[in-house]
């Protein structure tokens, strides 16, 4: 049994700043309209970072499963990482607005007009017949990594807390591959996306997805194929 705490005030003051007052899930901006959902589904668990603005429709999506807590606790890491960096102290250089939203978009030319003025350059150029060197296949593995990332953190709500290693899985890629990452051998693609779905499936978010028969990523034929401006990206809830 889960009892319903009072969120404090100052909870969500900070919650409504984080959301700018607008639903996290869709463009909707009328205060009386917004309602707060407890990621954990605890009522009892008013911890800023379990806590999320939606208004009542998107809230009543997630209580469905419309919205999945994937797509919640992506949105809530957004949130939060927006927030934090709109607190950081003047920035040495103005931040690059580098979006590929447009899955039609062919990604090695959308890579080649990117000029970046950090100290690393994106631009590497991977061994011929490297997983690294197929744009396609970069990118997929890109996004696996990226999905593993995210059920990591979300997973952190569930009451894990052990400190995240972001490069853990490149070292034990390189380990179990002997290679690293992007310079395997493009005949074992198949093999290194296996390991890192394995990986995915295997954080508390993924069993729990698995589990309520969600997807935790899609497949290389529908990235590939979405890549390629084959057919259009399916309609994602609560549309960034
Ligand atoms: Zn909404």
């Amino acid at each position: 049994m889960k009892i319903r705490k009072t969120i404090p005030a100052l909870t969500s003051k900070k919650l409504f700043q984080e959301a700018d007052n607008h639903c996290s899930f869709c463009s909707v901006n009328d205060v009386a309209a917004l309602e707060i959902h407890h990621l954990d589904e605890d009522p009892g668990n008013n911890q800023l970072g379990n806590l999320i603005v939606a208004c009542a429709n998107c809230h009543a999506k997630i209580t469905h499963g419309e919205i999945s807590p994937a797509d919640v606790h992506t949105k809530k890491l957004q949130l939060t990482w927006m927030s934090q960096a709109a607190k950081r102290p003047t920035p040495k250089r103005p931040r690059q607005s580098v979006e590929v939203k447009d899955s039609t978009l062919n990604n090695s030319i959308v890579a080649n007009k990117v000029t970046f003025t950090g100290k690393r350059s994106q631009r590497m150029n991977y061994p011929a017949d490297s997983v690294g060197a197929d744009t396609i296949k970069k990118g997929y593995i890109d996004y696996l990594i990226g999905r593993y990332f995210d059920y990591k953190k979300a997973d952190a709500s569930y009451g894990s807390y052990r400190p995240f290693n972001h490069a853990e899985i490149h070292t034990t890629i390189a380990r179990l591959f002997k290679a690293k990452t992007f310079y395997i051998h493009v005949a074992r693609f198949a093999e290194l996306c296996g390991y890192i779905m394995s990986r995915v499936d295997q954080t508390i978010q993924g069993k729990r997805n698995t589990s309520r028969g969600w997807p935790n990523y899609d497949s290389y034929t529908k990235y590939q194929a979405e890549q390629l401006g084959q057919h259009p990206p399916p309609a994602s809830p609560g549309t960034m």
